[in-house]
């Protein structure tokens, strides 16, 4: 088996894993802050120690550079790019120029994600003339979709001509927890999932047999439900209205459901549920609307995605939320009485592993860690090196 360096190029940072096959532990780093005075790179040795270098000015390119020095003694096989957009495109791809065209293409889609991954994918090509790279598109699950779920009830040359549709993100997380949770559960791909993706970002996913059927994100990754700085659904005149009464104009009104709302602008406390519940528990009435709206929303959610379901085997919560807070689980369960659901205490007592969750009763209830790269990586040594992945 090969060695995989993932790469998760962001507008202002870089993330890196390097995927080793010979070893039970991965190489990490993050370069943040690219292109101010306090750009700079964290992450851990392969002695397993923590590392800090300040960059100076450095941007995207020279940050790569000196993250590939600190690796350079490890030999890798292929490098795996994540892209956030990849439009309709299914599969991941092996990097040509077709590739850069196509991503290129749909840049419109995400601007400010599609651009910046790009720019990773050029440095490392720079850097790896001789090494295949591939794409990995977060859309790429969710193609599979049928036209129900993915239009909006817009004229159709807006489809059509313009490409104005759902397309659904988070798409290799719910990939890799439903794949685990219907392995775990005794038939991999197989059986009616609904997944939670529960990070700074949040959505969920009606999975039927290893396919997504429905998601909660759409034409950008603003749709849906309630997030850490992002609002999720509102009503689409919002815009119009803000305009007209309060002199917003379209920046500002992106500004503000992008980066000021959800459990920040509910709250106005924080973006992070860790500081929001203990908020909370400490009489913090702003922090418990917060957490009210957050656990409602997305309960409704993963009630409408069993609409897609031809049956409904579980329920999987992955993310930073999903996998470490009993207490949100235990709430969003709760907001769903008609199930049949029956959490099992203990177990949903416990942090950050895979576990079962449900008492037996019911619908299975799953924690499933995310491993996005793990996945990448793998993706790319299918793609690359055409390896055989399970
Ligand atoms: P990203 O989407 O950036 O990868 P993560 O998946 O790491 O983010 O999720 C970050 C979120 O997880 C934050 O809101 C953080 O508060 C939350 N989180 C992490 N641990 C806990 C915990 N023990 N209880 C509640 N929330 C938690």
């Amino acid at each position: 088996m090969s060695n995989i360096l993932v790469i998760n190029c962001g507008s202002s940072s870089i993330k890196y894993a390097l995927i080793l096959q010979d070893y039970d532990y991965r190489l990490y780093g993050l370069a943040e802050n690219l292109g101010t005075p306090q750009a700079r790179i964290s992450g851990i040795t392969k002695d397993k120690e923590k590392f800090v270098v300040e960059l100076g000015l450095a941007d995207h390119e020279q940050a790569l550079s000196v993250a590939m020095q600190r690796i350079s003694h490890f030999k890798f096989d292929a490098i795996g790019h994540r892209v956030v957009h990849g439009g309709t495109m299914t599969h991941a791809r092996l990097i040509d120029d077709q590739v850069i065209e196509d991503i290129q293409n749909i840049s419109n889609l995400a601007p400010l994600h599609n651009p910046a991954n790009l720019i990773g994918i050029n440095a490392t090509m720079k850097l790896y003339p001789d090494l295949p790279q591939v794409t990995v598109f977060d859309t790429a699950f969710h193609q599979t979709m049928p036209n129900k779920a993915y239009l909006y009830a817009l004229p159709r040359e807006l489809h059509q001509q313009y490409g104005i549709r759902r397309y659904g993100f988070h798409g290799t997380s719910h990939a890799y927890v439903s794949e685990r949770a219907s392995t775990l559960a005794g038939q991999k791909n197989q059986g009616g999932w609904i997944v939670a993706h529960l990070g700074n970002g949040c959505s969920t996913c009606a999975v039927w047999n290893g396919q997504s059927l429905d998601t909660s994100m759409g034409l950008t990754p603003l749709e849906g439900v309630v997030m850490g700085t992002r609002s999720g659904d509102v009503d689409p005149s919002l815009h119009y209205f803000l305009n007209i009464n309060l002199g917003w104009d379209l920046a500002k009104i992106d500004q503000v459901l992008n980066k000021d709302s959800g459990l920040l602008g509910l709250s106005g406390l924080s973006n992070d549920m860790r500081t929001l519940v203990e908020a909370a528990e400490h009489g913090n009435a702003d922090a418990q609307i917060a957490i009210d709206v957050f656990v409602y929303r997305l309960a409704k959610s993963m009630a409408a995605m069993s609409c897609a379901l031809p049956q409904l085997d579980g329920l999987i919560f992955t993310g930073g939320i999903g996998e470490n807070s009993g207490f949100i689980r235990e709430k969003v369960i709760w907001a769903l009485p008609h199930f049949g659901l029956s959490l099992n205490a203990e177990n949903n007592a416990t942090r950050a592993q895979e576990i079962r969750i449900d008492d037996g009763t019911g619908p299975q209830i799953w924690v499933i860690p995310t491993d996005e790269e793990g996945r990448i990586a793998n993706e790319t040594r299918h793609i690359a090196l055409g390896e055989a992945v399970d």
